[in-house]
């Protein structure tokens, strides 16, 4: 791990930032410090823009440490269900995709989620909650001192770039009154409404 990218004290700050230290939040860190090799530290701006394939703890992490987020506009969720990092950078379009290698900790995580299962049907045995544990200790361990190559699958990401976020206008929704951004309104029997007064309309109709 290059200590200039990436070092204990940003590594602790995303452990406090996600709340708990887990498998996930692991990767989300390695690929973070896989994009910011790329990319230099620090998004600035809407500079470097994150493409997530999944919703999960990793995500935290590529927040809290590429300054990537979803409040900036510059991380967008695909919800593919993949372990799959895109980050591109808008000046020359270069994009690069961080896609977590399956047979990294294949073995592994058959225990793990072995054990997951059972916990849900019949519970867990101290032994076996222990081990359970240990193997996620296990599996940060081994993410965090994997060898970037060997841990993800690195190549250059597919265009084309996601567009700018644009600003839009709010219009007023005639049931609630509240405001709401043009694109997510809709007109309902001459009104124009919000997202959850149309929903309304439509089951009480
Ligand atoms: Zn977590
Ligand atoms: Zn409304």
């Amino acid at each position: 791990m290059s200590a200039e990218i990436l070092n204990e004290e940003k590594i602790q700050g995303a452990i406090e930032f996600h709340g708990h230290s887990c498998p996930g939040l692991a990767i989300g860190i390695r690929a973070s410090e896989a994009a910011m090799k790329e990319f230099g530290i620090r998004s600035l701006d809407e500079e470097i823009v994150a493409v997530i394939e999944t919703n999960m703890c990793g995500v935290d992490a590529i927040q809290y440490l590429t300054g990537c987020t979803y409040g900036k506009g510059n991380l967008i969720h695909l919800d593919y269900g993949k372990k799959a990092f895109s980050f591109y950078r808008r000046s020359d379009q270069k994009g690069v995709r961080i896609a977590l290698n399956a047979a990294f900790f294949h073995k592994m995580a058959d225990d793990m989620h072995a054990l997951q299962t059972k916990r849900l049907s019949t519970g867990l045995s101290d032994e076996e909650e222990q081990r359970l544990k240990n193997m996620a200790k296990e599996k940060i361990d081994l993410v965090m001192n994997a060898d970037l190559q060997e841990l993800f699958d690195i190549h250059e990401a597919p265009g084309p770039l996601p567009a700018k976020a644009k600003i839009l206008e709010s219009v007023t929704c005639s049931e609630c009154g509240e405001a709401a951004m043009e694109t997510k309104t809709r007109r309902f029997l001459g009104q124009t409404l919000c997202m959850p007064c149309f929903q309304k309309a439509n089951i009480e109709e």
